[in-house]
């Protein structure tokens, strides 16, 4: 609710796409009743079904154009590859001094994409929660996903300060930390802390995944070694993910090249025993294990599930 007048923040709020990401701002929007109606557009009639059997909403579409028709917030909710061809479905449609967001993990080609179709009159305000789990479509959702975490806004400069500000004020009232910065500067953050980890844990599950049979088995067999939590983040969607990589090129191959390095270094180290090195780098991941656990940033991301290391 908008504390100040006593209504809710939006009156009508349109979903373009409803997973993951989509339906958990459904489900959040309806338990902190931001807004007087919500509204999806999917895809596919199986998602549709799922969405009203699971009463996420209050209309179901399957054309974007009919579902941001009177909308003040649009939020985009599907892989970012789709993002050109759904904004220009739904431009003509869009009302005079409507919002659109969105929730996609690059932001630079997102801008690019979205940005050339939006009428005047109309604010794009990108954004980036940065929560999620491995878990895809409208059944993986929950309404606490957003809590504690942070939520990244990259609007260009010129956009409207009062759009801004709401969209900043939702996503607040979802019990998220909000950042605003460049979208050049997000892509390049994400690129370590996100992209390329998720590149790293696709590629030793890979490489697992081609060793000798009976090798496979004993790697399953003995995940707990580690090997466990790569193949959670492996798990990720692979069409998003593919995304992130076709549309973050450049900052993920910086970070790519960076990291190959550091991990030259480390193979020299093991092969001349120089244990030194070692343990100093190990020291130093460690204290920024501590850090992270310390900002309530570590565990799980499902605030479902117990966070054991916080209440430590
Ligand atoms: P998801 O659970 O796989 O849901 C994707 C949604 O997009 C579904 O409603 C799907 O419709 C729809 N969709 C897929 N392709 C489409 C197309 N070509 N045209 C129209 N609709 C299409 O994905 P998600 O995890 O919610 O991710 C959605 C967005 O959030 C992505 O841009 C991603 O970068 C961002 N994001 C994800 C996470 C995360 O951890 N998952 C975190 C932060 C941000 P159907 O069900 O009908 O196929």
């Amino acid at each position: 609710m908008d504390d100040e007048k006593g209504k809710p923040l939006f009156q009508k709020v349109a979903l373009i796409g409803i997973g993951l990401i989509g339906s958990s701002l459904a489900r959040a929007i309806k338990k902190k009743a931001l807004a007087s109606e919500v509204v999806t557009c999917a895809r596919s009639e199986a998602t549709r079904n799922t969405v009203e059997k699971l009463g996420l909403v209050d209309a179901v579409y399957d054309s974007p154009a009919e579902a941001v028709r009177d909308a003040d917030l649009v939020i985009l909710c599907t892989p970012v590859s789709t993002y050109d061809d759904l904004a220009a479905a739904m431009a003509p449609s869009l009302k005079a001094g409507a919002i659109v967001s969105d929730v996609g993990s690059v932001k630079e080609s997102v801008i690019r994409d979205v940005g050339q179709h939006l009428p005047d009159g109309v604010h794009f305000v990108p954004g980036h929660p940065i929560a999620g789990t491995e878990h895809s479509g409208p059944e993986a959702g929950f309404a606490e996903l957003f809590e504690g975490r942070w939520c990244i806004l990259t609007p260009v400069v010129g956009t409207d300060a009062r759009a801004i500000e709401k969209v900043s004020n939702f996503w607040a009232a979802l019990g998220s930390m909000v950042e605003i910065m460049t979208p050049h500067r997000h892509d390049k953050v994400l690129a370590i802390t996100s992209h390329l980890p998720h590149l790293i844990a696709y590629t030793i599950v890979g490489t697992a995944t081609d060793l000798e049979e009976t090798d496979q088995n004993d790697v399953i067999k003995f995940s707990a070694g580690g090997f466990r939590d790569f193949t959670r983040i492996a798990a990720s969607d692979p069409i998003m993910w593919r995304d992130v990589f076709l549309n973050n090129r450049e900052a993920v191959l910086e970070m790519l090249q960076r990291f190959t390095e550091d991990l030259t270094v480390l193979q020299r180290a093991v092969r001349w025993g120089e244990g030194d090195v070692l343990e100093d780098l190990f020291r130093r991941t460690r204290e920024v294990r501590r850090g992270i656990v310390d900002a309530h940033q570590a565990g799980t991301f499902d605030a479902r599930e117990p966070d054991d290391e916080l209440k430590k």
